[in-house]
This record gives structure tokens, sequence and C-alpha cells, in this order.
């Protein structure tokens, strides 16, 4: 069988009391999984602890294969994306896209030719320069997106990403960026309370109670 992108063996016990009963989860590069669920179940507990900035007390994660629980956030190839752009607002929007790259000390021209590809990816070419407090709602989203797949993380991660949009954004925003990362072949994380989203997004979806325990359908 397949390593999987993403494997997370019965992580338990976050802030000593999320997940009592301990999570599994498989995620295939080029497969994207919704996780379904009410408010304060431990949908964005979950995403931080893949991440890298929550730790749980049990259980392990592993990318490629390779455990990564030792390993600092920007070390485990894993890229987020929250509900708000959170982009860096000192800088433009092609140095948002780049700043993970020259993070790594990938050279200026480099990260730069690469926030442009990503521009186009995510349909907004030529915005290189602009001010992020020019950006939409919906393009912001776009370019934290952006920001995220420029060190092409082997897993990505995406906390009600579009959830602060009006419905009919907020459904092609969602089934546009579903397509992108499905043809990027990352393994993709996909947390909505929407069942809707979670179902036009997700080859697979996976709900949990408001214990944050699986529900079995
Ligand atoms: P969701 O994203 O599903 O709405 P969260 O993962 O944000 O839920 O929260 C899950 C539970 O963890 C909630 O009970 C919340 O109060 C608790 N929690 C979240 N952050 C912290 C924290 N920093 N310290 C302690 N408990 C927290
Ligand atoms: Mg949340």
């Amino acid at each position: 069988m397949n390593t999987p992108a993403l494997e997370v063996r019965n992580l338990a016990l976050a802030y000593d009391v999320v997940f009592r009963d301990g999570i599994d989860l498989r995620v295939e590069s080029g497969e994207a999984v919704a996780i379904l669920g009410p408010s304060g179940c431990g949908k964005s507990t979950l995403l931080k602890t893949i991440l890298g900035a929550v730790t749980c007390q049990v259980g392990d994660i592993e990318i490629d294969g390779q455990s990564v629980r030792q390993l600092p956030i920007d070390k485990r190839g894993v890229g987020i994306v929250f509900q708000t752009p959170m982009l860096f607002p000192h800088l433009s929007v092609g140095r948002n896209v780049s700043y993970g790259l020259e993070r790594q000390g990938v050279s200026r021209d480099l990260a730069r030719a690469r926030a442009q590809e990503l521009l186009a990816w995510v349909d907004l070419d030529g915005y290189a320069n602009r001010s992020v407090d020019t950006l939409s709602g919906g393009q912001a989203q776009r370019i934290a997106l952006a920001r995220a797949m420029a060190i092409r993380p082997k897993v990505l991660l995406l906390d009600e990403p579009f959830s602060a949009l009006d419905d009919d954004l907020r459904q092609r925003l969602a089934t546009e960026t579903a397509e992108k990362l499905r043809a990027a072949g990352v393994a993709v994380v996909y947390v909505t309370h929407s069942r809707d989203e979670a179902n036009a997004v997700a080859d697979r979806v996976i709900e949990f109670n408001s214990l944050g325990r699986p529900v079995t359908l």
C-alpha cells in the first residue's frame, strides 16, 4: 500500500481535554478530506496540531511516512489558510506570497518568479505590487492560498477559508479551489461547518460530533 501524504494516528488530548477518544486520519496526495462539525468540536485544534502549533499528549502525525511530532512548524511541509486572510499589511501582495520562500533562503528572484506563477494560479495575475488593503475579501483569501502553496507543501490545511464571504462567492471559490488543489496533487484537509461546502470540495467527508468524536455514518 502507498504511504499516505498525511497519517494521523490516535491523536488525543489537546489542551488536556479535546479529543478524548483519539483521532485517526489518512489522506493521500491529491486527495481532499473535509472535516465537518459544530462549533467547538475541535476542528481548528486538529488543524493546529497537524501544523505544529498545538501539541497533543497522545498519538503521532506522519507526513510522507516520517513522524513530524518533534518538528517545528516550518519544517513539516504543511501550509495553512485560516478563516481570515491574515496577510502581512506592510508587505505587497507579491511579497506576501513569496514570504515563506524568502524565509527558507530562496533567492529574491526565484521567490518572485514563484509568486508570479502562484498569482496566475489564483487568477490574480498582475497584483504583485498592490497593497493588501486594496483587495476584496475573496481576493485576500486567494492570496492567503497562494502564500500557503508557495513552499510546495505536502499537506494543505484550510480552516473555514471562505466562511466570511457571501454564500454564492463562498460556494464558487470553494469549488474552484478544490479543483486547483486536486490538480496540484497536494493532500488537503478542509474544515467547514457547511455540509454543502464539504460535499462540494471533498472526496471524503469526516463528521465530528460536539465532543470531537468522529460520527460513524
Ligand atoms: P472548532 O474549530 O471546531 O470550532 P476549536 O478547535 O477551536 O473548535 O476548539 C475546540 C475546543 O478546544 C473548544 O472547547 C475550545 O474552547 C478549546 N480550546 C480552543 N483553544 C484553546 C486553548 N488555547 N486553550 C484551551 N482550550 C482551547
Ligand atoms: Mg474553528
